[in-house]
């Protein structure tokens, strides 16, 4: 399976500053061995349009960070999963702890997204993560596990196949703490556990990815765990020279 990096522009970069931006890392890709990565860049909505176009060629697949759960109607100021497969989206965050914690998403909510993302032929990134408290607390497992089991509830086991899971701790998250790769890797390997539980022919097949802090220097030894196959990231993606670090850290 090829490792998937994931990046999380959050809401940064202007429409017109991405255009320049996509273009240097295009060309500074093809410098950079990345045959091993699937590489999908998650921005804002404002700047779907535009960088569809400059990557609908490339190898860079292109990604929203959320979406509604609703199929269309009077729900102002919302996007529908049809609008993003419209202007060529294949994945979609779902369930950030940056959207459970501002906007208060419940778990029941972010099931009926990841539904819907399914439903509309793109990949939902399901986000799940324990805070300080909880980890402290020995509790981060129960937490992860129960946000993934609530995320999944009744989803159609085939179209569950095309799923991924990117397990960030929501204390490493834009703090500079990463996680360390053998905690990383002993959470990843519980939700693979789950997975494979749930779904027993295809669960050892979906991606896992880690979330938190992730920067060229530690992407290496995260993505060489078992069940780690790949990277959401959040700041170190803004620039061109660190995102092609992380690509260069699949190898
Ligand atoms: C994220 O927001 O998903 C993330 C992992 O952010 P950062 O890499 O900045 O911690």
């Amino acid at each position: 399976m090829k490792t998937l990096i994931a990046a999380n522009w959050k809401m940064n970069k202007l429409p017109s500053e991405s255009e320049g931006w996509a273009r240097d890392f295009l060309a500074q890709l093809q410098d950079t061995p990345h045959d091993h990565a699937d590489i999908v860049l998650c921005t804002p909505y404002l700047h779907l349009t535009s960088l569809n176009t400059l990557l609908v060629a490339s190898p860079v697949r292109l990604g929203a960070q959320d979406v509604s759960a609703h199929d269309e109607g009077a729900y102002t100021g919302e996007i529908a999963a049809k609008m993003l497969f419209d202007v060529g989206v294949n994945y979609v965050i779902v369930g950030h702890s940056e959207r459970r914690a501002y906007h208060n998403e419940s778990d029941a909510l972010i099931r009926d997204k990841v539904e819907r993302v399914l439903a509309t032929d793109m990949v939902p990134i399901l986000c799940v993560g324990e805070v300080l408290e909880q980890r402290e607390g020995g509790e981060a497992k129960k937490v992860v596990l129960g946000q993934l089991e609530a995320g999944l509830e009744g989803l159609e086991p085939s179209d569950a196949a095309r799923l991924v899971v990117a397990y960030e701790p929501v204390w490493a998250i834009g703090t500079g703490q990463t996680a360390t790769a053998e905690d990383a890797q002993e959470m990843c390997s519980a939700i693979r556990e789950a997975l494979t539980t749930r779904y027993p022919n295809f669960g050892k097949d979906v991606r896992v990815l880690y979330g938190g802090s992730v920067k060229p220097g530690s992407a290496a030894e995260l993505f060489s765990q078992n069940d780690i196959d790949g990277g959401l990231i959040g700041g170190a993606s803004l620039d061109v020279a660190s995102l092609l670090g992380i690509v260069g850290g699949a190898a």
